[in-house]
């Protein structure tokens, strides 16, 4: 089933549901169930090809064909993107809504606001910029001769698609640039297509289908659609603040006449979508609370043995978890656990400890890491904290494919290798997905799909406020690391400009000359020597510094070499890609310079930083290239939680990592991170007490 796929939101709802395929879905949506969002009232003609019915009124569930304009080709285009029925468009709704004044010609008053001009298509102009990139730029001139401009990047082609007198509706952000009148952010308005009041909508985008011709199927889907056989089940109560139709609130939606009154009814819906995004979370806590696993006590003796095996005395915060974790494996039901905790709070000894429980019974922990380096890595830490023991460590990724022991104390280290079809995990009892922001729901489950009911541990160094976490791993309850081990200082970043590079070497220099190691992380390996390439770094570093290369098209035997070299201190520097961000364990490590920070996101910023600082000096972290917001607020602060609130703020919550595969890429109306409230409201109204109780 395509559940990845950004619209499918009945898919997102049935899967929740346990309805499995796409018919499913489709059925599901139609089906009066006091769990479904919208229903048809029961007795309406059923559903089939002469679904397109009455008095011109169309069916919600007819095929999307009945609409003029559309035919089997565009059909197939908009199902590609989870539209199948006239309902569907309908329930596409804007990404956003933001009000906008309407002028008739440019003043200075608006400077800065969301506006509207209407105005002839003056001039239109195509300029190549450097790195082959295109700006036209449509000039329009109003009726008191003023003009303003339109700029787009990147689509050459517009140049034909605005012929020179044609009257335009153009929307955009009032700038003045000297004497000329600027839009920020354009958007010609379709012809057609009426403006929509006071307010700019903003759809998602369908590959294959412009905008405009989308707005116009949408609108004739409104007015035409059959509304007798669309309604919405009752909400809970305390949750019913609005008691209105589905037409009233769908043309709210879409036809608002200003922004108050879209946004009374996008809430009405996030309400509805929250109430199934934790229904189905409760749901799915109680069946894993429901569902037997083999239980491994810890007593006395066994505690003992294992904090010894440890090679340092864990934190406060690091015993809490710990002794959380023992105190779930022992229970009758399977644990589900998401460990959050900053780079560098000590996750690794806090799974270890857990992974230890099972291996004292004979049971297999399998740990899931999300590059083959960091696998490597850990799998060679917990050997030596191992060895000795009777417990067999065994490393199982893409380049190092081991068997796994059948039987005994085992853990496994592996990257996504370990899902292979081909790969036994006999015995699996505790399952171990590090990093998890790097993963996807879905292989979180394969893995959990090889043993018979696995406990379960995610860990992530990328915090998500708390409503989020439980949206987010509903299933899973949630234990902090909040504080470091002794003697870890965050790490504090420099912004370097390209043009200071020769500071960011001469840092490296005082750095190494300090006995320190330093770690330089380019975007890309750059075999063509590109510029910022590992390659090409290398080369200008090399006369300078003992440096060695690491990234992730290097063999295995060949990465441990670089790496234990770095290590050792036979090399000062270590050059390489993204693979040193997560989970890299090198204690003389005091300097890491990012080369074209600007590519790398604020959680990977922050990870990398993590990096060093490790031992018992300071760390420090670079960060060259432009000055980007990103690159800003991880200079601003050390704080991994603004850091991820930030990085919500910046790119919406749409693209939080690990969403895409999450279901949250399917909600519509629900913002979870601006409805926070809303969430929490919705999230008290739903919670049983059985779970209060627990
Ligand atoms: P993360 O939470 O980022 O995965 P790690 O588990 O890699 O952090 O731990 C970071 C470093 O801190 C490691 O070198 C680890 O050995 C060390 N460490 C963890 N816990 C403690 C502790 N209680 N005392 C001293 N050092 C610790
Ligand atoms: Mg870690």
């Amino acid at each position: 089933m395509d559940g990845r796929n950004a619209m499918s939101l009945h898919a997102f709802w049935a899967r929740d549901l346990g309805v499995g395929s796409v018919r499913g879905v489709a059925e599901f949506a139609f089906r009066r169930e006091p769990e479904s969002c919208y229903t048809m009232p029961m007795g309406g003609p059923a559903a089939g090809e002469d679904a397109a019915s009455v008095a011109g009124a169309i069916a919600p569930d007819a095929a999307l064909t009945a609409l003029v304009g559309i035919g089997p080709k565009v059909a197939a285009r908009l199902e590609a993107a989870g539209l199948r029925r006239c309902f569907d468009l309908v329930m596409l709704f804007p990404r956003r809504c933001r009000a906008l004044r309407e002028l008739a010609e440019p003043e200075e008053a608006a400077i800065g606001e969301l506006v509207r001009l209407s105005g002839a298509v003056h001039r239109v102009s195509l300029q190549w910029l450097p790195g082959r990139r295109a700006m036209v730029t449509v000039t329009f001139a109003c009726d008191d001769g003023s003009t303003f401009a339109a700029a787009f990047f990147n689509q050459p082609w517009l140049k034909k698609n605005y012929p020179v007198g044609q009257r335009r509706q153009v929307e955009g952000v009032l700038q003045r640039k000297g004497r000329k009148w600027l839009l920020g952010s354009p958007r010609i308005l379709p012809q057609q297509v009426a403006a929509a009041g006071e307010v700019q909508l903003r759809y998602p985008e369908v590959d294959g289908v412009s905008a405009r011709r989308l707005q116009q199927w949408i609108a004739q889907a409104l007015d035409r659609l059959d509304w007798s056989r669309v309604s919405l089940p009752e909400l809970p109560r305390e949750l019913a603040e609005m008691d209105l139709d589905a037409r009233t609130l769908l043309l709210a939606m879409h036809r608002p006449r200003d922004v108050a009154e879209h946004d009374r009814a996008r809430r009405h819906f996030a309400v509805r979508e929250a109430l199934h995004l934790f229904r189905a979370v409760e749901r799915a806590q109680q069946a894993r609370a429901a569902r037997r696993a083999s239980r491994f006590a810890v007593d006395a003796g066994l505690r003992r043995r294992i904090l010894q095996r440890i090679p340092f005395a864990l934190t406060a915060d690091q015993r809490r978890a710990v002794e959380g974790l023992w105190q779930r494996l022992a229970g009758p039901g399977a644990m589900g656990v998401l460990l959050q905790g900053d780079v560098g709070t000590g996750k690794t000894a806090v799974a270890v400890a857990a992974s230890l429980a099972v291996a004292a019974k004979g049971g297999l922990s399998a740990f899931l890491l999300p590059t083959e380096l960091l696998a490597e890595q850990q799998c060679a830490v917990v050997r030596r904290w191992l060895a000795g023991s009777e417990v067999q460590v065994v490393l199982c990724t893409a380049s190092e494919r081991r068997r796994v022991p059948a039987a005994g104390p085992r853990i496994v280290f592996g990257t996504h290798a370990l899902l292979a079809g081909d790969i036994d995990l006999p015995g699996l009892s505790l399952v171990v997905v590090d990093e998890q922001q790097r993963f996807g729901v879905g292989q979180r489950m394969a893995l959990v799909q090889k043993g018979a009911n696995p406990h379960v541990l995610v860990m992530t160094a990328t915090p998500i406020p708390r409503t989020l976490a439980l949206v987010l791993f509903g299933d899973l309850d949630l234990v902090m690391l909040r504080h470091r081990p002794p003697g870890r200082r965050p790490v504090p970043a420099m912004h370097v400009a390209t043009d200071a590079w020769p500071r960011a070497v001469r840092s490296i220099a005082r750095a190494v000359r300090r006995g320190g190691r330093v770690f330089v992380v380019c975007p890309a390996v750059g075999d063509d020597g590109e510029k910022g390439g590992v390659m090409r770094v290398r080369e200008s570093l090399v006369g300078k510094f003992r440096c060695g290369v690491v990234h992730g098209r290097m063999k295995a035997a060949e990465r441990q070499r670089a790496l234990a070299r770095f290590r050792d201190g036979i090399d000062d520097v270590l050059i390489g890609t993204t693979v040193l961000e997560v989970g890299i364990d090198v204690p003389d490590a005091t300097l890491i310079v990012v080369v074209a920070a600007d590519r790398f996101g604020i959680a990977t910023l922050h990870q990398l930083r993590g990096r060093v600082g490790r031992g018992r000096r300071r760390g420090l972290a670079l960060l060259c290239g432009p000055r980007t917001a990103r690159v800003d607020a991880v200079c601003r602060t050390t704080d991994g939680f603004a850091l991820a609130e930030a990085d919500l703020a910046l790119r919406g919550s749409g693209e939080l990592l690990g969403t895409q595969q999450s279901g949250f890429a399917d909600l519509r109306a629900l913002d979870p991170i601006a409805d926070l409230e809303l969430l929490r409201r919705v999230r008290d109204a739903v919670r049983s007490p059985i779970v209060e109780a627990r």
